[in-house]
């Protein structure tokens, strides 16, 4: 049988993860079984554009990710957005994270990215700073969530999104490794219903956040007061 394996696929995980928590952890091992990617960045946010400045500083965001992930080689941290001053932009870092793969994987065509994404965070896509560039940049993988309306399709996109994401459709995750960006794909991936602002107000009211993030995350956020004053 021939080898349908045609592009290096990185699976990039976009988010603030303040703090990561085991929605964002389970669908990260997950994808890695349904994609079979050659590696999976988890990519925190600097300074968002579209909403507050993250309650946690970029350099605890990133070490509560190194916490969580440690021990695990299909994964790792890319700490380009939180190292930047002012704000950052998906579109600039995914330019950047293509550019490094390409080199190392000799040649533009071999490596497909693939951002993973909430179905509460692609429906806002339109928002995004030079969001229709993104579709020639990676692929996009859905994961869909409790409280979210689901997303299987273009039915439940706004017009803006519904005409971008047209014949892009892709039904098997196969097919995201024969192009190097501009497909999209639903996963099923299983429904957990815990956000970082749960946590976070968890926390602030002093009630225990125990076995929705990892234990030694935890105890770092404890040992460095975290959430404490709420937000
Ligand atoms: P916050 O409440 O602060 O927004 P969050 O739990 O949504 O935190 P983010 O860091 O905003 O976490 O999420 C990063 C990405 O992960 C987004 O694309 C978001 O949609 C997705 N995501 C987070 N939690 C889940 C979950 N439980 N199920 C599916 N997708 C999730
Ligand atoms: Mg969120």
């Amino acid at each position: 049988m021939a080898d349908t394996k045609t592009y290096a696929l990185i699976g990039i995980y976009g988010g603030t993860f303040d703090p990561v928590h085991y929605g964002h952890l389970r669908i990260a091992e997950e994808l890695t079984e349904i994609l079979r990617p050659d590696h999976l960045l988890f990519l925190p946010a600097g300074h968002p554009r579209l909403r507050d400045t993250p309650a946690a500083t970029g350099a605890c965001r990133v070490t509560m990710l190194h916490t969580a992930i440690r021990g695990n080689s299909m994964f790792s941290v890319d700490d380009r957005e939180t190292r930047r001053s002012g704000e950052t932009y998906s579109v600039e870092s995914l330019q950047e994270i293509r550019q490094k793969y390409q080199t190392k994987h000799e040649g533009n065509k071999r490596v497909a990215l693939c951002f993973i994404i909430g179905a509460d965070a692609f429906i806002k896509l339109p928002r995004w700073y030079r969001w229709r560039e993104l579709f020639e940049l990676c692929h996009f993988v859905i994961a869909n969530r409790p409280g979210s309306v689901p997303i299987a399709n273009t039915s439940s996109l706004p017009d803006e999104l519904k005409d971008a994401c047209r014949d892009r459709w892709i039904t098997t995750a196969d097919e995201l490794k024969n192009a190097p960006f501009g497909l999209i794909f639903t996963a099923p991936t299983t429904l957990l219903d815990i956000s970082s602002t749960r946590i976070r107000n968890i926390i602030a009211s002093g009630k225990s956040a125990r076995y929705l993030l990892p234990e030694p995350v935890l105890n770092y956020i404890d040992r460095h007061d975290l959430y404490a004053g709420g937000k």
